[in-house]
């Protein structure tokens, strides 16, 4: 499943394709996808033009003219695929926008997703996303707000990480590592940790998906021009990496069940 680093990967690229370019038409396969009738949808992103792309957790949000925003979520994952003029385009796909110059984009979902088209003034009310927190890259997610949304929640440190209204963005990928770093249990509250280590928590989040980011997202995901990420298991500290030795202490690397997701732990580093 995409998360902060490919959805990051993602809009940066769609803002260097997409800005500016005027809608000429749509391809819908698959109606549950949206949150309006296809044929309303059709009408209202007729001529829109797209001002800008950015990620909001695991969302994609993009910005049109007359007051409207598309908002996309690729559930458990997707090929959201750019095209040029005169390009083959991906043999299935579940939605496609084209621009007036020929240009566009196709998305396949692979299980489930949302394409959602909204007025701006529905930003506030819209059922799945109006509650987002922000997302630890975001410029204002500073480590005075962090320590302000963690004020006295008992929740468990891996539950509040992937609790999107709090932090946007983290999935079970990449918060094996975030806690690996900050050499923190899954399982630690909230209210116990200290100040350093809420500190070293909040580093280890920015350092940890900025990592992925400098290699274009994960390995198994692509990009907007269909590249895979670069960023493979030989980059993980902790994930994936049961029975192999801790990069810090070399204790081996244990799968333990923690609620209903796996964690990656060192028994040794993260007490
Ligand atoms: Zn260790």
């Amino acid at each position: 499943m995409p998360e902060l680093p490919e959805l990051t990967v993602l809009s940066q690229q769609m803002n260097q394709e997409l800005i500016g370019h005027k809608v000429k038409g749509t391809e819908i396969f698959q109606p549950k996808n949206f949150n309006i009738t296809i044929e309303e949808f059709m009408e209202k992103i007729m001529n829109r033009r797209i001002l800008s792309v950015k990620e909001r957790g695991k969302w994609l949000f993009l910005e049109l003219d007359g007051a409207q925003f598309l908002l996309i979520h690729l559930g458990m994952g997707g090929d959201l695929l750019h095209f040029s003029p005169g390009d083959t385009l991906p043999e299935k796909y579940k939605f496609k926008l084209h621009f007036m110059n020929g240009s566009g984009f196709t998305i396949n979902f692979w299980w489930f997703g949302y394409i959602h088209l909204i007025d701006k003034k529905q930003l506030n009310t819209h059922k799945l996303t109006y509650a987002l927190g922000l997302s630890p890259l975001d410029e204002a997610f500073t480590l005075e707000y962090f320590k302000q949304i963690l004020n006295g929640r008992k929740s468990r440190v891996k539950s509040f990480l992937l609790n999107q209204k709090r932090v946007a963005g983290i999935g079970n990928v990449y918060v094996q590592d975030i806690l690996f770093r900050a050499q923190l249990h899954p399982n630690r509250k909230m209210n116990t940790l200290t100040v350093q280590e809420v500190e070293s928590l909040y580093f280890s989040m920015k350092k940890t998906l900025l990592k992925s980011i400098e290699k274009g997202g994960l390995i198994d995901e692509r990009d907007f021009y269909g590249n895979k990420g670069r960023f493979s298991e030989e980059d993980f500290l902790v994930a994936y990496k049961t029975g192999k030795h801790c990069p810090l202490c070399a204790t081996p690397i244990e799968k333990i069940k923690t609620g209903n997701t796996s964690s990656y732990i060192c028994p040794a580093c993260q007490k």
